[in-house]
C-alpha cells in the first residue's frame, strides 16, 4: 500500500516528522518591553513640548483627550506649566462642507506655510467623530504631503464626548502646540451645524470654503456663518470651472455688502483659487497676512483674544456643572421620577425642574 497512514489500523496517529515543537510565546516579545511607553513627569512633559519634542507632544494630547481623571489632572498641570510659552501664533479656522477641498486646500496652504520655515499643527473640530468614531476630519492619510513633513503636526478631532467638551480639547491642545513652537495653526471643521462656533471661538481668522454651483449657492449656507467669516474662498476655481468660480465670487460679494461691517473693521474678502492645482494660494494667504497686520494694528487682534479667553472660562464652567449635575446619582433617580410624573401630567415642567435642583443643591 502507497500511504500506509490510510490504513484503518493507523487512524488516529498523524505523526508530522521533523516539526519540533513551537514554544507558544515568541521570545522576541521580550525584546518589546523597552518599546513600551514611558510615563512622564509633569516637568518631562513640559521640557519635552518646550524642546519641540512632537512625541511627547503627542502624549500630552492624548492626556487631554483622555477620559481619565488621573490624566486630566497632569493634563492640566502641563497646560497651566506651558501657558506662559503659549499665545504667539496665527490660529485659522477652516470651515467647509465634506467635498469642499478642506484636506486639499490645507495640504496646499500647509506646504506654502512651510517654505517660510514656519511649523504648522493642523488640528481638527468633528462633531460626527463621536457616532462615526473614525473621524472624517484631520486624519493624517488626507494630508499626503504634510502628514510627511518634520515640521507639521497633524491631529484628528478629539472623539469623546459634547462638542464643547471637543472643542476644550482642542483649544488646550493649541496651548501645548503653541508652546512647542508651531506658529501656525489651523483648526479644521466640517460645515455643518454647531461646530464652526466652537472654531469661530478660538481662531484669529475664520475661513470660509465655498464652491461655485449653479447660481443659488448662497441659498445653503447659514446667514451666521456668512457673518463668522473673516474670508471666503472659491475653490475649484480651475478647467471650465473658472468662469463659474468667478460669477460666484460676485455673488458672494454683493451678499456681504449687505452685512453690517464686522467689529474687527476689517471687510471680509471673497478670492477664487484651486487647492488641487495650486493656484491662488500666495493671495488667500496674502489676505491673511494683510488681516493680522490690521488687526494687530487697530488692537482687535489682542480684544478677540481675550474675549475667547473669557468665553472659554465661562464654557468650562457650564460644560462641569452641567456633567456634575448629571452625573449625581441622587439627580439622575430625582430625574427619572419626575420626568414620569411631567410624561403623565401630575406635575409642571417647571415644577419638575425645581425638584430636581433642589435635590442637587441640597446635597452638593
Ligand atoms: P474635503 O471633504 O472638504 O476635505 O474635500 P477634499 O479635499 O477631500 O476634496 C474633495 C474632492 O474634490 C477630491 O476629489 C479632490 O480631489 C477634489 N478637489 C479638491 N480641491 C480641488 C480643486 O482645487 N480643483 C478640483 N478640480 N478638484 C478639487
Amino acid at each position: 500500500m502507497e500511504h500506509i497512514e490510510n490504513n484503518e489500523q493507523f487512524q488516529g496517529l498523524r505523526v508530522n516528522k521533523g516539526i519540533s515543537e513551537q514554544p507558544t510565546i515568541n521570545p522576541y516579545l521580550n525584546n518589546f518591553k523597552k518599546f513600551k511607553r514611558k510615563v512622564y513627569t509633569i516637568s518631562e512633559y513640559v521640557e519635552g513640548i518646550l524642546k519641540g519634542n512632537i512625541t511627547i507632544l503627542g502624549q500630552a494630547v492624548t492626556l487631554i483627550e483622555s477620559s481619565r481623571q488621573d490624566h486630566q489632572a497632569i493634563a492640566q498641570e502641563v497646560i497651566e506649566k506651558c501657558l506662559p510659552y503659549a499665545g504667539n501664533s496665527i490660529r485659522i479656522g477652516i470651515t467647509g462642507v465634506p467635498g469642499a477641498g478642506k484636506s486639499t486646500s490645507i495640504d496646499a496652504f500647509g506646504m506654502h506655510i512651510l517654505k517660510d520655515n514656519n511649523k504648522l499643527a493642523v488640528l481638527a473640530i468633528d462633531p460626527s467623530s463621536e457616532v462615526t468614531k473614525g473621524s472624517i476630519l484631520g486624519d493624517k492619510t488626507r494630508m499626503e504631503r504634510l502628514s510627511v513633513e518634520k515640521n507639521a503636526f497633524i491631529r484628528p478631532s478629539p472623539s469623546a464626548g459634547s462638542l464643547g467638551g471637543v472643542a476644550r480639547k482642542t483649544r488646550d491642545t493649541i496651548i501645548l502646540c503653541e508652546a512647542a513652537g508651531f506658529d501656525r495653526i489651523i483648526v479644521e471643521t466640517v460645515g455643518v451645524g454647531q461646530s464652526e462656533t466652537a472654531v469661530h471661538s478660538m481662531v484669529d481668522f475664520f475661513l470660509l470654503i465655498q464652491l461655485a454651483g449653479t447660481g443659488d449657492e448662497l441659498q445653503g449656507i447659514k446667514r451666521g456663518i456668512m457673518e463668522m467669516a473673516d474670508g471666503i474662498i472659491i475653490n475649484k476655481a480651475d478647467g471650465n470651472n473658472i468662469e463659474k468660480a468667478r460669477l460666484a465670487q460676485s455673488h458672494f460679494r454683493n451678499a456681504l455688502h449687505l452685512f453690517p461691517l464686522p467689529e474687527s473693521g476689517w471687510a471680509p474678502q471673497v478670492l477664487t483659487y484651486s487647492g488641487y492645482y495650486e493656484i491662488g494660494i500666495d493671495e488667500v494667504w496674502k489676505m491673511i497676512d494683510e488681516y493680522i497686520t490690521f488687526v494687530k494694528e487697530n488692537g482687535y487682534f489682542d480684544y478677540r483674544r481675550n474675549a475667547q479667553s473669557k468665553f472659554w472660562m465661562y464654557e468650562t464652567i457650564n460644560e462641569r456643572l452641567k456633567n456634575n449635575f448629571y452625573n449625581d446619582p441622587k439627580v439622575q433617580q430625582e430625574l427619572k421620577r419626575c420626568e414620569r410624573l411631567v410624561l403623565d401630567s401630575q406635575m409642571s415642567s417647571f415644577a419638575a425642574a425645581g425638584n430636581v435642583l433642589d435635590v442637587y443643591f441640597k446635597h452638593s
